[in-house]
């Protein structure tokens, strides 16, 4: 099995990566005023909705339901979709879903593609796996396509160029659209981009989409969006190969009506998305002449077996955890390692690696809950968070390296002193006569170790001389209570 969650393999930990961005002021304005801008819009939105507290919990239960007989609904959806001229496949990881891709577009005799909205692809690693096989990916989501071309990664699961401002934009379009003549004006550069699409929406006969939803009932596909690109690649093309992963299942058609109201409230403060297609099969004289599904598993199987990890595939892409958290809206996507950054992207890539990668990230968050508050389909994100923290600790304790760590052998010993009244006593007063060496007037400085991370940036009160227990057993004697 090759399962692969972007280049979460070779990712620095996310304090390393977190480090570097933070230093990058251009960077951390343009994601404050993007999420701001976003955030405010979203607000707007729900404000008008009476029955948005209704609404989330219809989609949560909708989606635990699906998820707890996804089998089912699997199978449905491949029989209705076969049904209507469409074709099935199914990937359990990453190499097998761009091995079916590849050998679907060499079949077709294609060497370039059409994509839209495929962050399972980004997930799989896709283009770089077409262009080894000589096949030439052009991105059309107007933000996908302005990483393309910057040679760069996305940083926002909905907006994924949104670290960059429009004279970065211009300077990219300038140089590989070699038109050095663009001005920054935003009205110019969708232009540009336009002009630059739609001669490969004419020219490709091949296009490769994700899906926001599949739909058992009636093996329809559907995707959400705001350009029209979308609608371009999932009409124009002869052949259509769509990758899905397994989670985007609900069940009924009647199902799209909870979160097509959701979806675009959260992810750009919109009541509804411009471009709603869907998609069923094949049909003479309208549309792609070959329709190909695949289905994705890549790790996300194994999330089902916990209840509390399967909530992990609940997620709709909305990006508005993203938005909310004061940790991603600092640091920007990209310090996560991960095509799924913000608060989703740590729980959803460590939990799709098995743990193996992406272990920092469960701890990139100060478990304020914005992101809980915010998320429509309510996945309990920062109980998640704590879940994950203590499954690293506890495959940390399986090594002797990981038995020794600072942070283990400081856990042990508070969990021996937290266990007798008598030992936490006695480390209350070992605490005062070493605190000494450290204490300047009530404040500890410069603690050594791990305690230093703390020290070095924020204050740390000394402990009292007396206990709260010593002072009410000194004055209970005095008062005769
Ligand atoms: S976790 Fe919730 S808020 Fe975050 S992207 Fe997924 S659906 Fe949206």
């Amino acid at each position: 099995m090759s399962i692969r969650v972007g280049k979460t393999a070779k990712a620095p930990e996310f304090p390393v990566a977190a480090k570097c961005a933070l230093q990058n002021e251009q960077l951390r304005k343009n994601v404050h005023h993007a999420t701001d801008v976003i955030r405010n819009k979203r607000a707007l939105r729900v404000a008008e909705m009476p029955d948005w507290e209704h609404l989330r919990q219809s989609a949560h239960e909708i989606k635990e339901q699906t998820l707890a007989h996804l089998d089912r609904y699997l199978i449905e959806f491949e029989r209705n979709c076969t049904a209507a001229g469409g074709t099935v496949h199914w990937a359990r990881d990453a190499d097998e879903a761009n091995a079916i891709a590849i050998s679907l577009i060499q079949q077709y005799g294609g060497d370039e593609v059409i994509k839209v909205k495929t962050m399972t692809s980004d997930e799989v690693q896709m283009n770089p796996a077409l262009h080894a096989a000589g096949i030439t990916p052009h991105e059309t989501d107007l933000a996908d396509m302005i990483v393309q071309l910057g040679d760069d990664e996305p940083s926002h699961i909905v907006v994924p160029a949104l670290h960059r401002n429009r004279f970065e934009i211009r300077d990219i379009f300038r140089k590989k659209m070699h038109r050095a003549e663009l001005t920054e004006q935003p009205e110019e550069l969708a232009a540009a981009a336009r002009r630059y699409l739609r001669d490969r929406f004419l020219r490709v006969k091949i296009g490769v989409s994700g899906a926001n939803f599949a739909i058992a009932e009636t093996g329809s596909v559907c995707v959400v969006e705001s350009e029209g690109n979308g609608r371009m690649c999932v009409t124009l093309p002869e052949v259509l190969i769509t990758l899905v992963g397994i989670e985007k299942m609900i069940p009924s058609f009647q199902d799209l009506e909870v979160f097509l109201q959701l979806l675009p409230r959260s992810a750009t403060g919109e009541r509804m998305n411009p471009y709603n297609s869907l998609w069923t099969g094949v049909h003479a004289g309208d549309g792609p002449r070959a329709f190909h599904v695949i289905l994705l598993d890549n790790g996300r199987t194994k999330l089902l077996q916990s209840k509390m990890e399967r909530e992990t595939l609940d997620c709709i892409r909305c990006g508005a955890c993203l938005n909310a958290c004061p940790v991603y809206r600092e640091t920007g996507g990209h310090a996560y390692g991960s095509i799924y950054s913000g608060p989703i992207g740590a729980i959803l890539s460590p939990q799709l690696n098995s743990m193996q990668h992406s272990r920092s990230l469960p701890y990139a968050s100060s478990l304020c809950g914005a992101c809980y508050e915010v998320c429509p389909v309510k996945i309990n994100i920062p109980e998640i968070l704590i879940h994950l923290r203590g499954r690293v600790v506890q495959d940390d304790q399986k090594t002797l390296s990981g038995n020794l760590s600072q942070m283990n052998l400081a856990m042990q010993g508070a969990a021996i002193a937290f266990g007798s009244r008598r030992r936490y006593e006695a480390a209350q007063r070992l605490g005062r006569m070493g605190q000494t060496l450290f204490q300047r007037g009530d404040q500890l400085r410069h603690l050594p170790g791990m305690a230093g991370g703390w020290t070095r940036f924020r204050d740390l009160r000394a402990l009292p001389k007396q206990s709260f227990r010593d002072w009410w057993k000194a004055n209970s004697r005095e008062t005769g209570l």
